[in-house]
């Protein structure tokens, strides 16, 4: 029987050097030296799973990284990247062609919003976006000629939750691929491949890292894709993770489940403490029982994420001031770490997005993203509360 999430967190993917070291060695190398003019032939023509070339294509602690994500997500394999959006971009770019069309929701991370509007187009690439919560919507979307969907959930930072297998029953009629970008959810609550999805996307700077150390991603899907596919692409364009940053995510996932659940613990009782305060209109948290996609998050995730959102009755001035009046909380853009983050995404992350579509998404000014870290809930719902009443 295989081992169980915690277990893997731990041991999952280790390769011992010679000296038997107990942590993961960091291989802080570039390249590697062959026994002979032979064996470095050999390997070129083809590597087995533990023979390496260079580290643009692979790496032994990259691997272990890999493998160890891979054994999490339940996937057949994994490649790791510099940065979530490498592999987000590697994801698509991989496999899409000139012609092609792909479905995409539209409540998406910025930057994967830029590549589907304004990257893929540029070479030839039609892109359809959808309310991804409106299964209709993908339905009349998806056509036979579509080559990918794409979509985020739970999604940032209204935190909409998409029926993935609903959408992965669409996308097989036309055999599209299915690609989710997962980070918000994380590895821990919710399972994308058992889901139908083909391809999982992570931000490793997130909670996988989740102590605000080093950039990293990591795309997982069949061996067939990621060989195949994926690395052909990545390797010949260059957006490998460094083997110390591939070090320091190795080291992340040992805590990852405990971290994770101990955040998404803390996340669903403060959105529960400051709900119906007086100033806000909202909180959005996809385990509170107003969330509209309530019943589907229930029973789609574990848990209901690290992430909660509130809206302010008075908008921006209302934001601000109780963003100034934090005193644990920090002021940041980023999201799954051990410090608790607070974020006004119209003036941030979501600044760019024209005033059309954040109205759309449900971006107002009043909007406040909150990740939670591993801080005492009790001191958070005091500086919660403390902030609130500024505002
Ligand atoms: C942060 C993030 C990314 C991009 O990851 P980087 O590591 O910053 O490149 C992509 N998708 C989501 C949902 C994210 O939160």
């Amino acid at each position: 029987m295989q081992n169980r999430i915690r277990t893997r967190s731990v041991h999952a993917g280790i390769k011992r050097s010679q000296f038997g070291e107990n942590a993961e060695a960091i291989f802080l190398t570039q390249g590697f030296v062959y026994e002979s003019a032979e064996q470095a032939e050999a390997r070129f023509i083809e590597s087995g799973p533990d023979e390496f070339i260079y580290a643009r294509y692979g790496n032994p602690t990259v691997r272990m990284f890999e493998e160890r994500m891979a054994s999490l997500e339940g996937a057949e394999d994994a490649f790791a990247t510099a940065s979530g959006m490498a592999a987000v971009y590697a994801s698509l770019a991989s496999v899409l062609r000139s012609g092609d069309h792909v479905v995409s929701s539209k409540a998406l991370f910025g930057s994967c919003l830029f590549i589907l509007e304004n990257i893929l187009p540029r070479y030839g690439i039609e892109v359809t976006f959808v309310d991804g919560t409106e299964i209709s919507q993908w339905r009349e979307a998806i056509r036979g000629d579509t080559k990918a969907v794409f979509l985020e959930s739970i999604s940032n930072p209204m935190l909409e939750v998409i029926d993935i297998g609903a959408v992965c029953e669409l996308a097989r009629e036309s055999g599209a691929l299915v690609i989710v970008d997962n980070v918000l959810a994380t590895p821990v609550f919710q399972r994308c491949l058992d889901l139908g999805a083909h391809v999982v996307v992570y931000s490793a700077t997130k909670h996988i890292d989740g102590q605000g150390r080093c950039l990293g991603g990591v795309v997982l899907g069949t061996a067939e894709f990621i060989r195949k596919t994926l690395e052909p692409f990545l390797k010949h364009t260059g957006g490998a993770i460094s083997p110390f940053n591939a070090w320091v995510m190795l080291k992340g996932l040992e805590t990852l489940e405990l971290r994770c659940e101990a955040q998404a613990e803390t996340a669903l009782e403060l959105a529960a403490a400051i709900q119906g305060h007086p100033k806000l209109t909202r909180v959005i948290h996809p385990f509170l029982p107003g969330h509209s996609q309530y019943n589907l998050a229930r029973t789609q995730l574990t848990r209901g994420g690290t992430v909660f959102t509130i809206e302010f009755r008075e908008g921006k001035e209302a934001a601000f001031r109780f963003l100034n009046a934090l005193r644990i909380v920090g002021i940041s853009n980023n999201l799954g770490d051990a410090k608790s983050l607070c974020t006004h995404p119209s003036t941030t992350t979501h600044q760019r997005l024209s005033a059309e579509l954040r109205q759309e998404l449900g971006i107002s000014d009043g909007i406040v993203r909150i990740s939670v870290g591993l801080e005492d809930v009790q001191d958070l719902t005091r500086d919660l509360h403390n902030a609130l009443d500024t505002a």
